[in-house]
């Protein structure tokens, strides 16, 4: 299988290999790297994923997108990069809720001759993807994709080092940090905004550890540090420059396939899972409610529904930044707003970079691509025409929570859900998937993926379920909720009260790519 740029038409012989396309990152063109043609699984290829472990699994989804590794290769990628899940079963991991189908009835009505109500038909089901080292779903890619760049530099006989740049918005950066320290080949650097991150989250990333990691904070917010990344990635003299350091960049941003292809693999699989909790049958049809800032999770499940695996509407769940919203409701993206700082950061965001794809996938025009986002660029937005619209509606259904529905949302899970606690980007995605069901009436099982541990949020975690932090200090809320909340600290946060501080660099937006020379001189 071979790649294209979603901004230009490639001739095959322009069209790169899987490998490439990852070691690059971003096409020549600007444009993101997407597969030819989207592989096909059949209900029988999804019925004999029932009885496997979640790696195999992997390697299945995997090897049907990325054709020029082995299957050996891929198997290797995908042990070293899940040898960590604190859950025996992997990334299967979802907590099925209110799942009343077993329930007995409810008692009969006084009046006895009023129609007995009907049974609660509701199934609702989390997919937890944050048993990772750093507590976040992203490390279900992150984790993969430096052993896939390690084989992509083999396999392309690359001899240059490779400087992984990423902007993030909070738990990329730490997710990538971890995957990339001290891995041969390799640089990292990450930059975040100052003061745009949970002081969780600052912390595991400015006490990270390894030979080839720099951490920097950008004084703006996440768009004003991905608009630097990208800038930097376009610049020919920064290039230059670089190459004279035999350092070429990459990105670990969900704009690079090697990010968004192992996630495609947990919605294939979190369905399979389903059926093995015999909550639906093969080829019943389930709804997925993603919680989307850059638009990568989502568009992971709509590769899976491309694929084949039966999933009727995509529901796409943004917070107070509800440009996505706009967009899917009213055909209009446009980033002339104001922008919020929630309490669920990671979705902060105005420029869901990952859309570029589905557009190309649902117009299969590179021309009109890079005409809307060469509008996006000079203007701030774009529109799509009524045919695109429609095609859209299909298969979205997209909604935003206000910061006092996503606290609401903590507490009632809380207290319905025998002290089970969601952090704040999953209560959005919870609190969206509820607003669907009630605006459409459609009840069928419900799919949300649970994104963050609730103990990364802990401040606003437990100010939703009404406890007074202001005197806490960090590590005392995460004791405070620990008390409270029937799930336990994951490791990795605990172990950070010890750690020491070892990034302390703080740049404007100007000064990103003097930082990078800096960094790539060391
Ligand atoms: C990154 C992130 C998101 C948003 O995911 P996208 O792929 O950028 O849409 C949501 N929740 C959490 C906790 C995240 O870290």
């Amino acid at each position: 299988m071979k790649y294209v740029s979603t901004r230009s038409k490639m001739k095959s012989s322009e069209a790169v290999t899987s490998a490439q396309a990852i070691l690059k990152g971003l096409a020549p063109d600007g444009g993101l790297f997407v597969p030819e043609e989207i592989p096909k699984l059949k209900p029988a290829e999804i019925e004999r994923l029932l009885v496997k472990r979640y790696e195999v699994r992997a390697v299945d989804i995997l090897h049907r997108f990325l054709t020029d590794y082995t299957i050996d290769e891929l198997a290797e990628c995908v042990e070293l990069g899940y040898d960590w899940f604190d859950v025996p079963k992997r990334a299967t991991i979802a907590i099925f809720l209110n799942d009343k189908m077993n329930q007995p009835a409810p008692p009969p009505p006084a009046d006895s001759t009023a129609a007995a109500a009907p049974v609660e038909k509701k199934v609702t089901a989390l997919l937890e993807l944050w048993h990772g080292p750093t507590s976040a779903f992203k490390d279900m890619a992150l984790q993969v994709l430096p052993h896939l760049m390690r084989y992509a530099l083999k396999k392309t006989g690359e001899t240059d080092q490779i400087m992984i740049l990423v902007a993030t918005s909070g738990d990329t950066g730490k997710a990538a940090l971890a995957g990339f320290s001290d891995v041969p080949q390799t640089k990292i650097m990450v930059f975040y905004p100052d003061g745009g991150v949970s002081d969780l989250q600052r912390l595991q990333m400015v006490t990270q550890v390894g030979s080839n990691v720099n951490v920097t904070a950008v004084k703006g917010n996440f768009d004003d540090a991905q608009n630097g990344v990208k800038k930097i990635f376009g610049d020919k003299a920064i290039r230059a420059e670089l190459a004279e350091h035999h350092i070429k960049l990459s990105s670990a941003n969900s704009i690079n396939w090697g990010r968004l292809v192992p996630q495609i693999v947990y919605y294939v699989s979190a369905y399979v899972d389903m059926i093995d909790a015999k909550m639906i049958k093969l080829g019943d049809k389930i709804n997925v409610t993603v919680p989307t800032g850059n638009f990568g999770n989502i568009l992971a499940a709509y590769y899976a529904k491309r694929m084949g695996v039966p999933i009727d509407r995509l529901i796409c769940a943004s917070n107070a930044n509800h440009i996505l919203t706009d967009f899917f409701q009213t055909g209009v993206y446009d980033r002339n707003r104001e922008f919020y700082k929630t309490i669920s950061p990671s979705m902060d965001i105005l420029i869901s970079s990952n859309l570029e794809r589905l557009l190309f996938h649902e117009t299969g025009d590179p021309r009109r691509v890079k005409k809307m986002m060469d509008e996006l660029a000079s203007t701030g937005k774009f529109k799509i025409d009524t045919v695109l619209k429609k095609k859209l509606d299909r298969i979205f259904y997209a909604g935003f929570a206000t910061e006092e529905e996503t606290r609401a949302t903590i507490d009632g899970v809380f207290k319905e859900f025998a002290r089970y606690v969601i952090d704040p980007h999953t209560a959005v995605g919870y609190a969206v998937a509820e607003k669907y069901r009630r605006e459409t009436g459609d009840e069928r099982p419900m799919l949300i993926a649970s994104t963050a541990s609730p103990y990364k949020f802990a401040p606003a975690v437990l100010g939703a379920l009404g406890v007074d932090v202001s005197k806490m200090s960090e590590f005392g809320q995460l004791d405070r909720l620990n008390n409270i909340s029937s799930r336990m600290i994951p490791a990795g946060l605990a172990k950070l009260d010890k750690a020491a501080v070892i990034h302390t660099n703080v740049v404007e937006p100007s000064q990103m790519a003097e930082a990078v020379l800096a960094f790539a001189k060391q």
